[in-house]
């Protein structure tokens, strides 16, 4: 850090404390808040504005060993190893219960950091808390097996048994519920944590964090460490003996360099990587549901989800009607600094994902598709601001057609029979969610089994569910979070065969 930013942020500290006890400026290893071993420290900007709104430790590869051997030790500590199913129920019912007193003060903080408007980042808080309530009551449902055996006086039992230390490397899209989704599945499994949450969005995880404490969890039992030099923290994770596990939630591209490089020690790992999702309108649908779930699925968070619509695939004879419908929904959405009342749209996170945007669009225009909406920075609300657009006439050459565009822009291509539409829907090597409208039952059935995706929403645009697994197929990701198989990547499956019995 360089000394002359030094005062500037000290000041900017003080005055950010006294706006929330939930705002931390320390990372937390073995029950201690603690200031990166190198003193360095990071900025956390408002998107909106550009102003810092928090201070946060910037770590390197020494503070994730510390975090990672506290993290060993909690799980041999005999406190925490001898907390029953129920004990670990109880306290992540707790940290649950902080998390809902503190929604309002949580939901500021993630708007702040994050830019998503305030109506959606308090809409976050309830659905992300609901992965520790889910996840409390399943912590007393890892069941074993005993297995019938083909041989006398043999018993197959089988037992569930945590997997260890679990690394957890979350993105700024969602900065409470991928948090939540991966610690409460761990944590109700026996695993001991070290959270590495996105340079973009570290407040909230903090806080979050903060009501861990206060919920009472042993020290070493959930550390968690900020940065904004991930990459060797990330080979660390991966090439640490003392590291069981990664979950991984992020782009395709950082995914694979973890899977690469977490092969030596064929280590667990749990990816949820990019999307680029279909969302195909037949000529039977219920056209106001489906541009009703258009919009919702296509402009929460700005866009920048990985399950958000990407490519919106329009049977000729609905095409026109849906897009004068959709048109008149998309052109009254309100833009805005997240935090003011009735903003539907926020700023991209960041200056990588604004110039991405930007050269999308514009290579969509090169290849002769027509912008009926928007396709334009909006300067005049801040540096961040892209209007909500609508492009027609997609090619499958296009950026917008082959990459996860993460911004407000609805792609739109026309087609004309179901095997088309489906072999397009399918020619990707992403494969994590996707949508269609119709209301022939002999085709939902058809086209649900037919898409090669890991979830589908049938006339429905949002899909995401404590109680249902999330994850995807191809480059999409491995493993599933949420619901009851959340827990799998979390265990190690143990055979015991009791041998010699008398009886
Ligand atoms: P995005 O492009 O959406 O920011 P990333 O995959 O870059 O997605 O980031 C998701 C998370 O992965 C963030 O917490 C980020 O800090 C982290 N990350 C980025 N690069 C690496 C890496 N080489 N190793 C481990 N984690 C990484």
């Amino acid at each position: 850090m360089l000394r002359s930013n030094s005062f500037r942020q000290k000041r900017a500290l003080c005055q950010l404390r006294s706006f929330s006890s939930l705002l931390k400026s320390h990372a937390y290893i073995n029950g201690k808040w603690v200031e990166a071993g190198n003193k360095d420290m990071f900025n956390v900007i408002n998107p909106a504005n550009g102003n810092v709104v928090g201070i946060v430790p910037n770590m390197d590869v020494n503070d994730a060993v510390r975090a990672v051997s506290a993290a060993k030790k909690a799980l041999n500590n005999s406190e925490w190893h001898s907390f029953t199913a129920k004990d670990r129920s109880d306290l992540l019912k707790k940290w649950f219960y902080l998390i809902k007193q503190n929604a309002d003060e949580i939901s500021s903080i993630m708007t702040t950091e994050s830019g998503k408007p305030i109506s959606e980042a308090r809409g976050e808080v309830t659905y992300g808390n609901a992965f520790l309530e889910w996840f409390a009551e399943q912590a007393r449902r890892i069941y074993g097996e005993v297995i019938p055996s083909p041989i006398k006086n043999r018993e197959i039992v089988v037992l569930k048994q945590p997997l260890g230390v679990a690394a957890l490397i979350t993105p700024w899209n969602f900065p409470l519920a991928m948090i939540t989704r991966k610690t409460g599945a761990a944590l109700a499994a026996g695993c001991t944590i070290v959270m590495k949450p996105a340079e973009d969005t570290p407040l909230t995880a903090l806080a979050l964090v903060k009501l861990a404490e206060e919920a009472g969890f042993p020290d070493g039992v959930v550390n968690i460490i900020t940065t904004n030099k991930a990459a060797p923290i990330g080979d660390y994770f991966c090439k640490s003996l003392d590291v069981n596990g990664i979950s991984f939630t992020g782009s395709t591209e950082v995914g694979k360099l973890l899977f690469r490089n977490s092969s030596g020690g064929i280590k667990r790992i749990s990816l949820e990587l990019g999307g680029n999702a279909p969302f195909i309108v037949f000529k039977s649908a219920n056209l106001e549901n489906a541009v009703e779930a258009a919009v919702s699925c296509k402009f929460r968070n700005c866009g920048q989800t990985c399950i958000s619509a990407n490519r919106f695939f329009l049977q000729h004879e609905i095409h026109d009607e849906f897009i004068e419908l959709f048109k008149q929904r998309v052109a009254a959405l309100k833009v805005g600094d997240g935090s003011k009342p009735g903003v539907q749209i926020g700023p991209l996170i960041n200056t990588t994902q604004f110039n991405k945007v930007c050269t999308y669009v514009e290579d969509a225009r090169l290849k002769c598709a027509k912008v009926i909406l928007g396709g334009k920075a909006l300067n005049e609300l801040g540096e961040l601001f892209y209007s909500p657009t609508i492009i027609t006439n997609v090619p499958s050459s296009a950026k917008l057609y082959t990459e996860e565009i993460f911004g407000p822009v609805a792609s739109i291509i026309k087609f004309k029979t179901e095997p088309e539409v489906i072999k397009a829907a399918n020619d990707t090597r992403r494969g994590l969610a996707g949508y269609f409208f119709s209301e022939d039952i002999q085709q939902v059935f058809r086209v649900a089994k037919l898409l090669e995706l890991g979830m589908v929403g049938v006339n429905e645009g949002l899909i995401s569910a404590a109680e249902a697994p999330f994850g995807g197929v191809k480059e999409s990701g491995i493993g599933r979070e949420g619901c009851h198989h959340g827990i799998d990547e979390y265990v190690e499956v143990k055979y015991i065969c009791f041998g010699n019995l008398k009886y």
